[in-house]
């Protein structure tokens, strides 16, 4: 089976439905193999399929997402990035502000928490991602927040 044929068999199990351009958006993420933006795989898509517009795409990724298909993280310049999930589980995010580094955080601080902490709120999701300066920027010495003259 075809990576391709995988992701889209996971997609089907979970009563998404195939279409050509969820097929075509889950082939250019495994094109690009790491974290794309909405406008990167619109471009990608749009060069394959005529006429789709940026809402769909946005749609698509949202939906890809919400199912566990995607990853995605909003990166220190208040942009969305996807990328494929890797991980078996739920997860988080590292960032790092400098070089906009993203690595898996293997932690979740919500089975902690108890129905008094969350105010009884029910089918909480969460989202979270938390933004340092990696290894190697510390070692560089660059400690810059990616706003700056860069
Ligand atoms: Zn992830
Ligand atoms: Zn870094
Ligand atoms: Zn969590």
């Amino acid at each position: 089976m075809t990576a391709l044929a995988g992701l889209e068999q996971f997609l089907i199990s979970k009563g998404c439905k195939l279409t050509r351009s969820r097929r075509i958006i889950l082939q250019g993420l495994l094109d690009n193999e790491g974290w794309s933006n909405a406008r990167e795989i619109y471009a990608y898509v749009q060069a394959r399929v005529h006429k789709i517009n940026f809402s769909t795409i946005y749609r698509n990724l949202d939906a890809l997402t919400s199912i566990g298909l995607l990853c995605r993280v909003e990166r220190a310049d208040a942009v969305n990035y996807y990328t494929l999930n890797q991980a078996s589980g739920h997860h988080h995010h590292l960032i790092c502000k400098s070089c906009h580094k993203i690595c898996q955080l293997d932690f979740c601080p919500l089975p902690q928490m108890d129905p008094e902490t969350l105010q009884n709120f029910t089918e909480v999701e969460c989202r979270f991602d938390l933004y340092g300066f990696c290894h190697e920027c510390q070692e560089n010495k660059k400690y810059t927040d990616g706003n700056g003259s860069d």
